[in-house]
This record gives C-alpha cells, sequence and structure tokens, in this order.
C-alpha cells in the first residue's frame, strides 16, 4: 500500500493496538517490554489510571477556548512547577521546540529590553538536540538536520560539551544565553558534570549572560530529581520541559525568574493551543504523582540497579560495549565502532524489548519511570541475548 506519509521517518513493520503500564501489545496480544517509552514522554507507562481519569473527566468539561481566556489549571500547574524549582513565570507550550523558540525568544528580550539589542548570540554545545524548528536546529547544530533548509540563523556558536577552556572563551559580554541540555539525549545521553554546570553559572553571572537548562528529556523526574540540574545546584534563569511532563499528551513549558519572564508583555508571545484544558488535567495529574513521596527515591533506585546491570552487561561483552552512559532512568550504553546501535537494537526489538538510538553509536533506554527491577532484569536479559546475537553475526 503506498504511504501517503512524508517520508521522515522509516518506523519498523510493527503495530501497537493497546499499552498498559510498561507493557505495549499488538493486535494479536503480543507484548513488548517498553524502555523507550515513546522517547522518554511515558513517565507513568501507558495508560496509567490517574492519567486517564484526568483526561477523562476533563474531556467531559471543556477542551479548549485558547489563551484569550483564563484557565485556572493553568494557574495551578504554572504554581506546582513554580513551587519545585528556581522559577516564579510559566509559559505552556505543545512540544518541546516550541519551548526553546520561548525561551531564546525570552533570553533575547530580556537583554533589548536592558539596552542590549545587539546581544543576540547564543552558545550551544556539541552533540546538542533542541527540536526541529528554525531557531532549534541552529541552536543543536547537527549539520545533518540543517543540510538543505537555508542560511544559518546569525548568532549560534557552538563548543565542545563539557569544555572548561571553550566555555570561558566562548561566554562573554556578547552572549546572550548559554543553552544546554544537563544530560543529553539524542546526542548520546551524555552527562554535564556538576562542576561544569556550575562553572557555566559563575561565567553566566560574570558576563549578564542567561543560562538555559533544556530538560526536555532529562527533566520531569526521569533523573531521580524532578529536573536534573538540581543535582548540580546550579540554577538556571530559563528552562525548557516538554516530553514528560505531559506522560503522552502533547505539553511542555518554559519557565522563567520573575527577572527575565515580565519582558514578554503582552503580545510579544503567544500560542493557540499553549495550556489547553487537556493538557493542564492531564499535566497536573502526572505532576501530583511524580511529586508523591517516595516516587524520586523509586526512580534513583531503579537507575542504579540498571546501571549495575549494565556494567555486568559491560564486563561480559567488553569488546562491544565502549561505555555506560546516562543519568538516572536516561540512561544506555556506546557501542565499539564495528557494532552498530540500531542493529541492536532491533535485535532486542526482535525478542521483545523496545529501546531507542541515540548520537555516537549510543543505545538508549528511558523506561516508564515505574518500571520494576523484573522489568528491569528482563530487560537486561533480553539485551544479553541481543549482543551475543549481534556478536554472532560480526
Ligand atoms: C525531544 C527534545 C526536544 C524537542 O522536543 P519536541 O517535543 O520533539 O519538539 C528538544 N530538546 C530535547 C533535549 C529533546 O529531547
Amino acid at each position: 500500500m503506498t504511504s501517503h506519509l512524508i517520508p521522515s521517518y522509516a518506523p519498523p513493520d510493527l503495530v501497537f493496538e493497546r499499552g498498559e503500564g510498561v507493557w505495549l501489545y499488538d493486535a494479536q496480544g503480543k507484548a513488548w517490554l517498553d524502555f523507550i517509552a515513546g522517547i522518554a514522554v511515558d513517565a507513568l507507562g501507558h495508560c496509567h489510571p490517574a492519567l486517564v481519569a484526568a483526561l477523562e473527566s476533563q474531556a467531559h468539561k471543556l477542551w479548549h477556548v485558547s489563551n484569550m481566556f483564563k484557565v485556572p489549571m493553568r494557574e495551578e500547574l504554572a504554581a506546582r512547577y513554580c513551587e519545585g524549582s528556581f522559577a516564579d513565570l510559566v509559559f505552556f507550550t505543545n512540544s518541546g521546540t516550541e519551548a526553546i523558540e520561548g525561551a531564546l525568544k525570552a533570553a533575547r528580550k530580556y537583554h533589548a529590553d536592558n539596552g542590549e539589542e545587539e546581544r543576540i548570540e547564543i552558545v550551544t554545545f556539541q552533540g546538542a538536540f533542541h527540536g526541529r524548528s528554525y531557531g532549534a536546529i541552529n541552536a543543536g547544530g547537527n549539520p545533518a538536520y540543517l543540510k538543505g533548509f537555508g542560511p544559518r540563523l546569525p548568532g549560534y556558536t557552538q563548543i565542545p560539551f563539557a569544555d572548561e577552556a571553550a566555555a570561558r572563551a566562548a561566554i562573554t559580554g556578547n552572549t546572550a544565553a548559554v543553552l544546554i541540555e544537563p544530560v543529553q539525549g539524542e546526542g548520546g545521553l551524555r552527562a554535564a558534570p556538576d562542576a561544569f554546570l556550575r562553572l557555566l553559572r559563575q561565567l553566566c553571572d560574570e558576563t549578564g549572560a542567561l543560562l538555559i537548562y533544556d530538560e526536555i528529556q532529562c527533566g520531569a523526574g526521569r533523573t531521580g530529581k524532578l529536573f536534573a540540574y538540581e543535582w548540580s545546584g546550579a540554577a538556571p534563569d530559563i528552562m525548557t520541559v516538554a516530553k514528560g511532563v505531559g506522560g503522552g499528551f502533547p505539553l511542555g513549558a518554559w519557565m522563567t525568574t520573575q527577572e527575565v519572564g515580565e519582558h514578554m508583555t503582552v503580545g510579544t508571545h503567544g500560542s493557540t493551543y499553549g495550556g489547553n484544558p487537556l493538557a493542564m488535567a492531564v499535566g497536573i495529574a502526572l505532576w501530583d504523582e511524580i511529586t508523591r513521596p517516595g516516587f524520586l527515591d523509586h526512580v534513583v533506585h531503579m537507575g542504579q540497579f540498571l546501571k549495575q546491570q549494565m556494567a555486568g552487561l559491560a564486563d561480559t561483552y567488553p569488546g562491544m560495549i565502549a561505555e555506560v552512559r546516562g543519568k538516572g532512568l536516561l540512561t544506555g550504553f556506546k557501542l565499539h565502532e564495528q557494532y552498530n546501535n540500531r542493529a541492536v537494537m532491533a535485535l532486542a526489538r526482535e525478542r521483545g524489548l523496545l529501546t531507542g538510538a541515540a548520537g555516537d553509536n549510543v543505545l538508549r533506554m528511558a523506561p516508564p519511570l515505574i518500571i520494576t527491577e523484573d522489568h528491569a532484569r528482563q530487560a537486561i536479559e533480553t539485551l544479553d541475548a541481543a549482543l551475543a546475537a549481534a556478536r554472532a553475526q560480526g
């Protein structure tokens, strides 16, 4: 059958009919253990009862009125984000890319309003991924994502990840903002050392640049803190979230301090769907689950458990696994170059385990945060079999 979809994706020949918790099922009832969770999105697994209830009940009340009218749930969810972070003000979006655009605009607007209209330079890091809009691909700097889409936008500088000397040289009085994922997702699961984030905070303070964290993948409890930056103690000026905060419903946000956010006055920015009542209902229910006492302790424990198991795999396959990467439940391993991450991912999928690929030949796992030790053991057993099969193939 010919497809009428733009051919920008090449999914395997596999259709899931329903999901429950950590499991996905096809129409024949065959089950897959889902350790990629819609790319770190299904934070509570599939069809979590609290999210289903929130969405269902809201669906009977009100779907959409736009930002022309007040939606009290926006205030409720924004208050939760601010209570759980450095932020004072929140703007809701529908996706991560849209949150990045808002964050970049807010950074430039802050400097423009402070009499530095020319201060537009955004410093980003090699291996970054910030989304697919023009602003986001220019910030991400990945040549494969930029090629064919016209000239580079002015005002983006990219430096090596976690390189202190490069950061010192690049962050100057011309820098509007530094944009970094505390744990790189698509780029290969590299976690920025805590000391590096603290250095960025210091350099931004010294130069007047703003620090933006992209926590679209590593936020929402995935590393065992609500936000990954908390491990370092270095708070940003602006932060983006999406993916996990919606638990599968399209929801994102950028949030910031009073000092920065107050410049985004009426007419400066907008979004038709942003803060839609359905998204707010689900976002509130999700937030209340991940902030329950003990929830993040479970994530920390499971992250450590999975890491130990992966260290075991790395011992079994020293010629294949080059390095265990990531933080908390955003984790995986880099393969030596004679092996291909996507090939191992396919072999695992054939054996009932769903994982993802990331840059730098990394096999990525971002399971629902509710996994148990049994799920982790089963995933590792399947990866063991997939690695053995890849090695046998040579
Ligand atoms: C996924 C992702 C984005 C883009 O989010 P979309 O919802 O796909 O637009 C941006 N930054 C990071 C770190 C991401 O993981």
